[in-house]
């Protein structure tokens, strides 16, 4: 048994499994109609898990990143937007939280930030606040680059002016939390942009190839206001914590891991003649055929769980070259092990209502995200490695 399995987390899983049957219920319907999987998030909050990874000293669950990472794959076994647009609430709970906990911060910015996060968490538990990270913009793949969205500071707090692409939850979230640049400045500012302001506008269609329930459309915002006690972190945190707990850009590949598993499930039941008329492993091409891709995933979860029994502030770089390679390995096994199935199980499997080929085309979209995009690790992976780039970007 792995050692990360504790008997706590195994608790956490235990809930997200039975979270995650009736989530499987839903999927295919949030799918067909690319629509945000409400019921789920409902369900999530029941749960308490949308305080998941705030502290209990706050009245959350107190779960941490890893305890986060197991929750999350097993989640995306049954509905990959779902475990998808968690992660972007999550990943916020974890940033003010365990993150920023690790992270150097003045006396007084420290007050600050504990007043303004117990305001971030009571919205949460109290409110059932949902949480979004639009961060990309389309013009760089950094975390701490690219970021052309502009706040400027008014009486009470920000006036912000830019537009994000790919919001996922952009319908749904009751705060868009963004990354921002104030003039004159080089760090990035984190708000928290209440959803219902003024001068936002959701745009463009929403009809991908996967990932439908996400509804990640482009965000506009029109110098809408943003309190000050919005600042989610302090000043110069954001670009600390890139540098600091770089493991926090590894977050979205954990669905990819569950959707890994997934596939495997499918394709087991599948083979041993559930979901059809017919029994094929008996034939030793199907055996042979499951056994590859047991091995792959088994291959890519035991990279993503050694790194996972890595992770905390200031890694060595060896450690987070292992992480991208661990995204890698979650983003890019996903849609090769579904592929696979498909040759596996033959042409039927691919009829709806089974699931392979809405896990096929979920998975095909994990490679995109930024900024640790599949292209990104590659490119840094091999650039860090054979020059001692020790200072590589996040
Ligand atoms: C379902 C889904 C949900 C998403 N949700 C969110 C969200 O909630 N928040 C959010 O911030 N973003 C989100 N994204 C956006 C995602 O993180 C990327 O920003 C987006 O996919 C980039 O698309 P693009 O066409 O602009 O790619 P481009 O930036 O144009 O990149 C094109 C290709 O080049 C690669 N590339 C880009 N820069 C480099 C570089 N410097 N070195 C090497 N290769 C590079 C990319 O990986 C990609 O393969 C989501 C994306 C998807 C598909």
């Amino acid at each position: 048994m792995s050692v990360l399995l504790t008997t706590a987390r195994r608790g956490l899983i235990s809930q997200a499994a039975e979270l995650g049957s009736v989530f499987a219920t839903r999927a295919d319907q949030y799918d067909r109609e690319a629509s945000f999987p409400y019921e789920n998030f409902h369900d999530l909050q029941e749960a308490g898990f949308l305080a998941l990874c705030i502290p209990k000293s706050y009245g959350g669950i107190g779960a941490d990143f890893v305890d986060y990472a197991l929750v999350s794959e097993e989640l995306a076994r049954y509905c990959g937007s779902t475990a998808l647009t968690f992660n972007m609430h999550t990943a916020t709970m974890l940033l003010t939280g365990q993150i920023a906990d690790d992270l150097d911060m003045s006396d007084s910015q420290r007050v600050d930030h504990e007043q303004r996060r117990a305001s971030l968490y009571k919205g949460v538990i109290e409110k059932g606040h949902i949480h979004a990270q639009p961060f990309s913009e389309g013009h760089q793949a950094g975390a701490t680059a690219g970021v052309t969205t502009q706040a400027v500071a008014v009486d009470g707090g920000w006036r912000v002016r830019g537009r994000k692409i790919f919001a996922s939850l952009s319908e749904s979230a009751h705060r868009h939390n963004v990354t921002c640049k104030v003039d004159g400045e080089e760090a990035i500012r984190f708000l928290g942009i209440p959803a219902d302001s003024i001068g936002i506008t959701i745009e463009g269609e929403w009809d991908p190839l996967g990932m439908r329930g996400t509804i990640s459309k482009n965000l506009v915002f029109d110098d809408v206001f943003v309190p000050a006690e919005n600042e989610y972190l302090p000043p110069g945190c954001f670009d600390q914590a890139a540098k600091r707990w770089p493991y926090f850009f590894m977050t979205l590949c954990f669905t990819y891991l569950g959707i890994q598993r997934a596939v495997l499930d499918f394709t087991s039941e599948y083979l041993r003649g559930g979901n059809t008329a017919e029994e094929r492993r008996e034939h030793p091409q199907k055996q042979h055929g499951w056994a590859e891709m047991r091995i792959a995933h088994e291959q890519s979860q035991a990279l993503v769980y050694r790194v996972l029994s890595e992770v905390g502030v200031d890694p060595a770089p060896a450690q987070i070259h292992r992480a991208w390679a661990a995204v890698v390995s979650a983003m890019e096994t996903a849609p090769n092990l579904a592929s696979t199935a498909v040759r596996v199980c033959g042409g039927r499997s691919l009829l709806r209502p089974l699931v392979l080929e809405r896990l096929y085309r979920d998975a095909r979209c994990g490679a995109t995200m930024l900024p640790w995009s599949v292209e990104v690790c590659f490119d840094r992976l091999g650039r860090a490695d054979l020059f001692d780039d020790s200072e590589a970007p996040v």
